[in-house]
């Protein structure tokens, strides 16, 4: 314990307990979601994309771990806003307990869904970048950070349709010329994001990384 719980003890973000900023009973409550096509977003069998549904530059499956509500809904919005280092390695723990205990088709290189670097996060921390360091250590998976860049500032993706999703999302990633030869080496990708909306994110990026030659690309959210 530091200096710095003992002033701000930590609480859980949804009932106040004290301990955690996510207690053991809230994530209990939090559900669970069955393994689903990240297209047609129907069950599918350990979240692979339906043969109908699979695109020749899309996601080979998706692993999204509970819904988006409650205590996990209140620790991603914290991440943007305060606390993220500590919310964060909280999240990645319970994550890394979720992919360990159950039966998930994940492997590869974790690489991060970037932010674009001026704006898009007020503390200028990369949520999706510091938990997935901390997931892919404990996995033994390789882990590139800067493998996409984000190279433009886009619209909140909210108040968007999924057609005006896709077109504020066209363009918007692009491989750093740094790693152009190591991505000729890389098999399988695993792309981590925090939530799962209409998956044009990862799908948008699924697209550049398939195109410029990666075998698999799987995606990984914490919520959907
Ligand atoms: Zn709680
Ligand atoms: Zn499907």
């Amino acid at each position: 314990m530091s200096l710095l719980d003992l002033i701000f003890p930590k609480t859980c973000l949804s009932c106040g307990k004290e301990g955690k900023y996510i207690c053991e009973n809230c994530l209990g409550k939090a559900r669970i979601l069955k393994p689903a096509c990240p297209y047609c977003e129907k069950p599918s069998i350990d979240g692979f994309t339906h043969t109908k549904c699979g695109k020749k530059y899309g996601l080979d499956g998706l692993t999204s771990f509970w819904k988006y509500e409650g205590v996990l809904k209140k620790a991603i919005w914290a991440l943007k806003f305060k606390y993220a280092t500590q919310v964060g390695g909280e999240l990645a723990s319970i994550l890394v307990r979720e992919l360990v205990t159950g039966s998930h088709p994940v492997n590869g290189t974790l690489v991060p869904i970037p932010i674009y670097w001026q704006r898009e996060n007020v503390r200028g921390f990369n949520q999706s970048e510091e938990i997935g360091k901390l997931i892919a250590k404990e996995m033994g998976w390789k882990f590139i950070p800067d493998l996409l860049i984000k190279n433009k500032s886009t619209k909140s993706q909210v108040e968007l349709t999924v057609e005006g999703r896709k077109q504020n999302l066209r363009g918007v990633f692009c491989i750093d010329p740094y790693h152009k030869s190591a991505i000729l080496n890389l098999k399988s990708v695993i792309l981590f994001d925090d939530v799962f909306t209409t998956g044009s994110t990862l799908k948008e990026a699924a697209k550049v990384l398939k195109r410029a030659g990666v075998e698999k690309v799987w995606g990984m959210t914490i919520a959907r």
